[in-house]
């Protein structure tokens, strides 16, 4: 088992289980990945390289692992030779493991992962003809549990690591087969550090990166990524660096159940995009169906939103409003909903998700007249309400429909659970 430390979670009145940064391996190694390259220096430091060669070494090995996918210290070329298997006995550069993979008949693809001490996740990748988007985990289940979301109906077994965030990534770029090709020689931040007198094999550049079909990432995967703050931070840097993954904040989007107290960290520190599951108007039905809105209300969490960082028409607020039968879905609410965004003067559109169904889920979906009602009565209020089309539910992969055990709960066991998980809400 991979050790595990307690950390106190804002929010949580008990510590919950985070796994350590570094995934110890049973061989011995230590896995780089989800290590920024100041730490992988240390680490070339301490297993006895000279400051000045380490910090050379770790910016090299940074780029290979993260830029351009490599995974075998052999394949990197503008490192020594001889230095090479001496890396390949101490280090090691892995990914979560794959369980399952799984196709939609709508070209969603879902992936079922085991991190190393034999927990499971998932991850999802959709595509349509402008984007391709990663639908990531930020957690192996979820302390919150909002009634209409499967992972809620899990307990939270522990945090991912940096590594674990950022190897989803990078295992959909595997997938995907989107690792740029060619070597490093003349392109960019990265080029020719060779610096050694050794023999190294550089050959001319022929690096391409264009034609990607993965373009964005969604923190919308399982569990709160604001309670898993330093993780995702430490994981989405080493993403947006240019030298890293690459991949600009604007095509990242985390979503939030509504962390007040970590929103404008988020917003100073991480700088993505921001989603908000509101999903209802008043406190009655939030605190009913959202839990966490018992501890941080709509207006908090609205005035927590007009704080963030960066949120301006052109970078707008998604608030995500899932649409459940006769609960949030009547023509006051989408009125009311109007109301709230406007006199908080949010730069902000509504995401209208029809309800993903799963076994045993307390709740229906909205009619399709009714989401279309509800949709036109919030454009006509002059916010864009765009109805979401459910992706990949026939494999189980549409939003709230991960889970990893897939046994159905009766309504008593998800009251029970609810009862269990109040304590979270302080
Ligand atoms: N924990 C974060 C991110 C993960 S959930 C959050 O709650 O924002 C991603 C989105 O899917 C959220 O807006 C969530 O409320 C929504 N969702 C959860 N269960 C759903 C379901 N069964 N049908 C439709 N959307 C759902
Ligand atoms: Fe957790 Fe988000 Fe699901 Fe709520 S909607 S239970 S916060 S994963």
């Amino acid at each position: 088992m991979t050790e595990t430390a307690l950390m106190p979670i804002p929010g949580l009145v008990d510590p919950v289980p985070v796994a350590r940064a570094i995934t110890p391996r049973s061989d011995g190694r230590s896995d780089l990945v989800g290590l920024p390259r100041a730490e992988i220096g240390v680490l070339f430091e301490a297993a006895g390289l000279d400051a000045k060669a380490a910090k050379l070494r770790a910016k090299q090995v940074f780029h290979w692992i993260y830029h351009r996918g490599v995974t075998d210290f052999a394949a990197m070329t503008d490192i020594a030779k001889a230095m090479r298997p001496w890396l390949a006995e101490r280090f090691a550069i892995g990914r979560p493991e794959i369980v399952e993979a799984q196709h939609s008949t709508d070209g969603t693809r879902k992936w079922l992962l085991r991190t190393a001490d034999s927990h499971e996740f998932e991850m999802v990748f959709i595509p349509d003809e402008a984007r391709g988007t990663l639908c990531v985990s930020s957690q192996v289940g979820c302390t919150l549990n909002c009634r209409f979301c499967h992972t809620g109906t899990m307990r939270l077994v522990r945090n991912l690591t940096p590594g674990e965030i950022v190897g989803q990534v990078m295992l959909a770029r595997d997938a995907l087969g989107e690792w740029p090709n060619g070597n490093m020689a003349g392109f960019g931040a990265g080029s020719d550090t060779d610096d050694d007198d050794d023999e190294t094999d550089d050959a001319p550049g022929n690096y391409t990166s264009d034609g990607r079909l993965l373009t964005n990432i969604v923190m919308m995967g399982m569990g709160e990524p604001l309670y898993n703050f330093d993780h995702v931070l430490d994981a989405l840097k080493i993403v947006m660096d240019g030298d890293g993954l690459g991949l600009s904040k604007r095509r990242i989007t985390l979503s939030t159940s509504g962390v007040v107290p970590m929103m404008a960290r988020a917003g100073a520190e991480i700088g993505v995009n921001l989603a908000v599951s509101l999903h209802a108007v008043t406190k009655e039905v939030r605190d009913e169906i959202v839990p966490i809105n018992r501890k941080y209300g709509i207006e908090e969490l609205l005035v927590a939103c007009a704080a963030y960082p960066g949120a301006s028409n052109a970078r707008r607020i998604t608030f995500e409003y899932v649409m459940l039968d006769g609960v949030n879905d009547s023509d006051a609410n989408a009125r009311e909903l109007v109301r709230l965004l406007k006199a908080h003067r949010l730069p902000a559109k509504v995401n209208l998700i029809p309800f993903n169904p799963w076994p045993g889920a307390p709740y229906a979906c909205s009619s399709p007249e009714r989401v279309r009602r509800f949709s036109e009565i919030v454009f006509e209020g002059g916010i864009s309400a765009p109805i979401r089309t459910p992706r990949g539910r026939d494999i189980d992969a549409a939003c709230g429909q991960l889970k990893t055990s897939a046994e159905r709960k009766s309504r008593a066991e998800l009251d029970r659970l609810a009862e269990e998980k109040q304590p979270a809400l302080g």
